[in-house]
Formats: structure tokens, sequence, C-alpha cells
């Protein structure tokens, strides 16, 4: 039977061993299999993650729990599997530890400093009692090609958020969501550096397609245990996708080129392909090589569903 973890000492281990885990945002049944596929097939420890707005798309938080444990099963997938919330708010961490997610990201990123620490505290009591990992967001992330430009986080923020004890913490370095402008100065490498000189807490690095590989490496070395990669992904299957199309390969009427499960799947592929790239750029280790280390992991048992329950 299916079942995550929280994943918290893999992301230990990557910030203390200078490698790190991607985090994939699923949006799809094709891109839910994808992801796991390239975990398998790698032999590599997975975080797929699902913002508020896919998990409104597909179906609802319940739904992607259960989609996700649910061809872990039919795939036999045997690597672990952490499933987080990619920037809740407030009640849909809730949710997400209700339905026994293991890891859940709250963004209060929004809301004045001293409410966003509040509720933070509040989600890591309310997920902890459960085993569940909590990342959360400080600084603020460049959005939509920079047009809103973002704004550091601070060491003072960083210490205090980590003293609560936050087990992931995406702290903003100059890191943009989406697609990067032309005249994008880079990460601010010395306001990187001395966060993670305050604090051991394993870092996020949020809007990761896009930054040049020497960067997202040198972030690495700085601190950066957990890479989201998300744009790059939706680009990679879109390509795949145009060029069947162009090729006109849906057209063709006698092989069914317009079957979707042929029309989706060199997308479907793409993803793979990519992602397999990205384990490898990110020095992601697989769980041999993780299970040398001697990590511990809690497991978050997929029946432990309370929410369900009550409705
Ligand atoms: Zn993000």
């Amino acid at each position: 039977m299916a079942y995550f973890v929280n994943g918290n000492a893999f992301f230990k281990a990557a910030r203390k061993g200078h490698f790190a885990l991607g985090a994939y945002n699923t949006n799809n049944l094709e891109w839910t299999r994808a992801i796991l596929q390239a975990a398998e097939e790698t032999r590599t420890p997975v975080l797929i993650q699902v913002s508020m707005g896919a998990a409104k798309y597909m179906g609802g938080y319940k739904l992607v729990k259960d989609l996700v444990a649910d061809e872990m099963d039919s795939m036999k997938i045997s690597v672990p599997v952490i499933l987080n919330l990619d920037h809740g708010d407030y009640e849909a961490a809730k949710e997400c530890i209700a339905l026994g997610y293991s890891s859940v990201m709250f963004d209060g990123h929004n809301l004045p400093v001293a409410e966003n620490f509040d509720k933070t505290r509040e989600i890591v009591r309310l997920a902890h009692e459960k085993g569940i990992s909590v990342e959360a967001e400080i600084g603020k992330m460049g959005e939509n090609q920079g047009a809103f430009n973002g704004e550091l986080a601070t060491v003072r923020d960083a210490r205090a958020f980590a003293d609560i004890g936050v087990d992931k913490l995406a702290a903003c370095v100059g890191n943009i969501h989406g697609i990067y402008p032309a005249n994008w100065p880079g990460l601010n490498f010395q306001r990187l550096r001395q966060i993670a000189a305050a604090i051991d807490t394993p870092l996020v690095l949020h809007g990761g397609s896009g930054i040049p590989k020497d960067q997202v490496c040198e972030s690495i070395r700085c601190g950066i245990a957990k890479v989201n990669i998300n744009t790059e992904f939706q680009q990679a299957f879109q390509r795949a996708t145009r060029a069947y199309i162009e090729a006109g390969k849906d057209l063709d009427l006698t092989t069914k080129g317009y079957d979707p499960r042929k029309l989706l799947k060199p997308g479907t592929d793409a993803i793979v392909s990519a992602m397999k790239e990205m384990i490898s750029w990110l020095g992601t280790p697989t769980i041999d090589e993780l299970t040398a280390m001697e990590l511990e992991n809690q497991e978050i048992d997929r029946d432990d569903m309370p929410a369900y329950a009550q409705r």
C-alpha cells in the first residue's frame, strides 16, 4: 500500500551534503505519472507537489492525494514519495494536514511579517503533531517576468522562522516565479550566504526554472536543499506537443493520432526526460545512496484521513 514520507531526513542530508532534491508540480494525471516514472527509473526519492490552483483544476486536495497514492500502487513505485502542498494559504495548509499530505508549504509572504510568523507557528504545531513537514516563506518572490519586484528575505526573519521549527525555509534572494526577464540581475548570493550561516534549516529555491545552471549549483553549495521546478516542465510538454501537432500526426486517421493517449504522449515523455536531466544536475542521490546515509523519515499513512471522514 502506498504511503508518503515527510522527507525531512533527505533535506537535512541535502543541506549538509550539498545536493538538492527537486520539487515537481503536478497538473493532471499525465504529469503525475511522468513525475513518478522519472523518480522510479532514476531510483531517486521524489517530492511531488500541487499548487492551490492546480488542485482546484484537478478536483481538490483529496483527489490529488488519492491520485498520487493510487498511481504509486498501480505503477509499483518503490522509491520514497513526499506529497507537498505548494504555496498553500492558511486554510489549504490546514486541509492538507488533515488529509494526510506528508508536507505542506504555508505561504504567508503577503501577510504582515508578524501575522505570517503567528500563522506559520500554528501550522507547524498542527503539522508536527502528525509528523508532517512544513515549509515557510519569507521575503517576497518576484513575479511575472520581474514586473512585480521581489524583496530579499532578512537574516532576522530567517532566524525567527527557524526558531519556531519550520522544516524548510523558502527565503527569497532575487528569484522569480515564471519566466525570467532578460535584464534579471541574478541571485543575491551574499544574502543567501548570510542566511545559511545563521540557520541550519534546509533552504528552498523557488522559481528554479530558468535560473542559469551555474547559479543553481552555487546556491546548492550555499545551502539550498530543495529546488522548485514547474515552468520548465510546462514548456517541455508544450514544445513536444507542438512538434507532434505541427508534424500533422494528430491528423493521421490510420494511426488514430487524435487519440488523447497518443496526442499527450510526446509531452508526457518530454517531462520524464526533463526531470531526469534535472535530477542529474541537482545531484539528487539514489535511494540506495541515501539509505547508506542511515536517514530516518517518518511515514505518513495514506489512510490517515480524518477530514475526509468528517465530510
Ligand atoms: Zn514557488
